[in-house]
This record gives C-alpha cells, sequence and structure tokens, in this order.
C-alpha cells in the first residue's frame, strides 16, 4: 500500500537563492540583453520584410525565447527588461513557463513551443498561443473545453526531424484548425536543423532546402485561402545570417543572452555581449608543500609549494564535474587551474605561490577573467546551451544595468 501522503504546504520553493555573499552569483547585465535585441534586430530586418516578399514594412516581429528560465539567466527579470526594450514576444517550453510569465505581469504573444495536454484551458484564458503539430493536437484543444478561442500556430517539420508532419501534410492540419471553433490559426512554423553550421549559407544544403520547403508551404496554404498572420522559422542563427529566413517573426534565444550559437556563428557575426557572469567566493585558503594531495581520489599533487583556495561552486551548481584538474577561474584578472576533482558543492583551485587571498574574495567562474561560457562548455566537451541552463538554483541571479551606471 502506497504510504499516506502528508501535507508539506508552505511557502513554495524560492526559485533561486538569496545574493549574499557566501553564495555563488550569476550577475546579468540588463543593458548587453539590450544591446544584443538590438543587434538581433538589425539582422533580421535585414531590408527582408514579410515573407521575403520585399515588402519592409517594421521588420519581423521578434520573438525572445526565454525557456528553461531564459537559459538560466531568470525568467521573469529578463522577459520583463527584453519587453522593456521592445521584445515583442516570448517563447517558451512548458506550460508552467508560460503561466509563470504572465503571473509576472508579461503581456504580448507568448508561445508554447511544443504542444501540451494538460492545462489548456488557463493557458488559454491567459491568452498564450498553443502550438499543434499533429491532429490529436487539435482533438485534445477541442476536448480541453476552453473558455473561448485558441490562438494556434501550426508546427510543419521541414526537415528537423522532431515535432510535426512533413510540410506535405500541412495544409489539411491548417484546414482543420481553421475550421475548428476551438482554435485561430494565426502562426506557422518550421524550425532549422543547421543553421549554425557552414551548410547555412550554401545553397544546395539542408538550411536552404528547409527553408525552400517552407515557402513552398506557405504558397499552397495561400492556394487554401488561408494566411496565417505569422510565418517563422528563424532560430539566433538563421536571423544573424539569413534575412530571407525572417519572415514575419523571428525567434532568437541564445544570442539575446550574447552567446553564439556556435563558433562558426562567433566568427562571422562579432558584436555579441555575454549578459552572464558567474562568480563565487573562497571560503578557505591554505599553503601546502609540494606533494600535498587535493580532493576526492587525491587526484592532483602540487608540484611545488604553492597556495590552495576553496571556492563555493561545485556540480550541484551547474560547473561540470568534467572540469576536474582541467578547469580554468579567473582571480584578479589572471586564471587559475582548477585543483583536484569538482566537488558537488565546491572545488579546489591553485592560485600558485604567491598566491595572498582574502576569504570572501570572489573568483570568477564563467566570464570575467575566467573563459567565456563557450570556451567554459567547450572545454567540458559541451555547448553553451547546456552549462547556462544548468546553472543550478543556489546560484543567486543578480541584475544591473550597466547604462544607468
Ligand atoms: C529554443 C528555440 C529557439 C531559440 O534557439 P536559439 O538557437 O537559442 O536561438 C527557437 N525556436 C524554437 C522552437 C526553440 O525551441
Amino acid at each position: 500500500m502506497a504510504p499516506a501522503s502528508r501535507s508539506v504546504d508552505g511557502p513554495a520553493d524560492p526559485p533561486f537563492a538569496e545574493a549574499s555573499p557566501d553564495a555563488p552569483w550569476a550577475t546579468v547585465d540588463l543593458d548587453a540583453l539590450r544591446h544584443n535585441l538590438t543587434l538581433l534586430r538589425s539582422h533580421a530586418a535585414g531590408g527582408v520584410g514579410r515573407r521575403g516578399t520585399g515588402d519592409t514594412g517594421s521588420g519581423p516581429l521578434l520573438l525572445a525565447a526565454v525557456k528553461a528560465d531564459a537559459y538560466g539567466h531568470g525568467m521573469a527579470t529578463v522577459a520583463r527588461a527584453l519587453r522593456a526594450a521592445g521584445a515583442d514576444a516570448f517563447g517558451v517550453a512548458t506550460a508552467d513557463e508560460a503561466l509563470a510569465l504572465r503571473a509576472a505581469g508579461l503581456d504580448g504573444m507568448v508561445l508554447l513551443f511544443g504542444p501540451v495536454r494538460q492545462r489548456i484551458p488557463e493557458l488559454v484564458e491567459a491568452g498564450v498561443a498553443l502550438t499543434v503539430a499533429a491532429p490529436g493536437d487539435l482533438t485534445a484543444l477541442e476536448a480541453a473545453g476552453a473558455p473561448g478561442r485558441a490562438h494556434v500556430h501550426l508546427k510543419v517539420d521541414t526537415g528537423m526531424g522532431r515535432l510535426g508532419g512533413s510540410a506535405h501534410a500541412g495544409p489539411a492540419l491548417a484546414a482543420a484548425v481553421a475550421r475548428s471553433r476551438a482554435a485561430e490559426l494565426v502562426g506557422v512554423w518550421t524550425h532549422l536543423a543547421t543553421a549554425d553550421e557552414p551548410d547555412a549559407l550554401d545553397r544546395d544544403g539542408r538550411t536552404e532546402r528547409q527553408l525552400v520547403a517552407f515557402r513552398e508551404l506557405l504558397e499552397r496554404l495561400e492556394r487554401h485561402g488561408l494566411r496565417p498572420r505569422w510565418a517563422h522559422a528563424a532560430n539566433s542563427a538563421a536571423t544573424l545570417l539569413r534575412p530571407d529566413a525572417s519572415f514575419d517573426l523571428v525567434r532568437p534565444g541564445i544570442a539575446l543572452y550574447g552567446v553564439a550559437p556556435s563558433a562558426w556563428v562567433a566568427r562571422r557575426v562579432p558584436g555579441l555581449r555575454p549578459a552572464l557572469r558567474w562568480d563565487a567566493p573562497v571560503t578557505f585558503a591554505k599553503r601546502v608543500e609540494a606533494g600535498t594531495t587535493i580532493g576526492y581520489g587525491a587526484t592532483w599533487t602540487a608540484a611545488r609549494r604553492t597556495v590552495v583556495a576553496t571556492v563555493r561552486v561545485g556540480y550541484a551548481d551547474g560547473y561540470p564535474r568534467s572540469l576536474s584538474n582541467r578547469g580554468r577561474l579567473g582571480w584578479r584578472g589572471r586564471r587559475v587551474p582548477v585543483a583536484g576533482r569538482v566537488c558537488m558543492d565546491q572545488l579546489m583551485v591553485d592560485l600558485g605561490p604567491d598566491g595572498e587571498v582574502e576569504v570572501g574574495e570572489r573568483v570568477d567562474v564563467v566570464g570575467g577573467a575566467a573563459p567565456d561560457a563557450a570556451e567554459v562548455a567547450h572545454e567540458a566537451g559541451s555547448f553553451a546551451y547546456e552549462l547556462l541552463t544548468r546553472i543550478g538554483a543556489r546560484v543567486a541571479r543578480r541584475y544591473v544595468d550597466a547604462a544607468e551606471r
């Protein structure tokens, strides 16, 4: 028999730690977010307007991807800052995220990137636009008995292989959505699989083929008398590099946070400003003799007399354990190596023979004098998206506005 559940009522878990001097901090510069938004807009507009017709109008809408806590930056504050700076819409992955945006006071379009089967009436009531990728999604929407029509964006697969039927099946499902009394067809979209790779600029490449298939679908819809208001395809990479993929709306995520989607894109598009810097306090320091071992498994041995400092950040905070004996942090403007294995809550760094350090002094973990998110992630065998979205709840999020200083 299942144990009787006991009441655990009480205040909700706070999302992030308080910014106490004892905590690691992720400091987010709202001015950097605005700078990146402007940069993305300037690329997206690119002189190509609605559906590449040359009708420039005011350029495509900008939908900011703020799923996964705005890529670890903190969703509510980031979305409010981007909205104030002119972002038109927001993209999220879950019903919780969509409703949290509304609870945080965000107006404007909110699009759920994936189909959902739960909480549909709540979402419709909150004016969240839903994705329909298959006939079953429409059936579920109709069965949900929502108060009014849901704004629906039809998702078609043109080569990503994740969600949606083929572009060929698009018109039939679009027509079904348009006919439904539970839905209003307002958008049609696809997602690009290789827009951050050299293929993106290749006329015979996958990105090109995806865009051709998408344009053909839009033409077929048009022939059926269906012209959803927003056609969209572009992630950060396509927004920055392929203005012909802008259509009516672009959906950048990672580049808003000042990180390029790939090293290849970084080389082509300079000027993004990383919005997040992560640092953590020194909690202890000691001078050790040559031959001293450090940490679990005793995998690091001092080659000389040196100062080893303990830092209050570990893999439970999102610092990859694979950077044991490999990572580099930033201290007083220089790089200092991780000594031994990264622990759950702490790690040790070798400050060198002259490493006079104060307890409480802060050491850069990502950005500042430490390598940036792309470099740290690369050294860990990962990529920046994963590193940023895994920054844990024990890392306090702080917001600064460089423009106000
Ligand atoms: C996450 C996501 C984006 C943003 O992608 P970036 O590479 O971060 O720009 C855009 N569209 C969809 C559907 C997404 O899931």
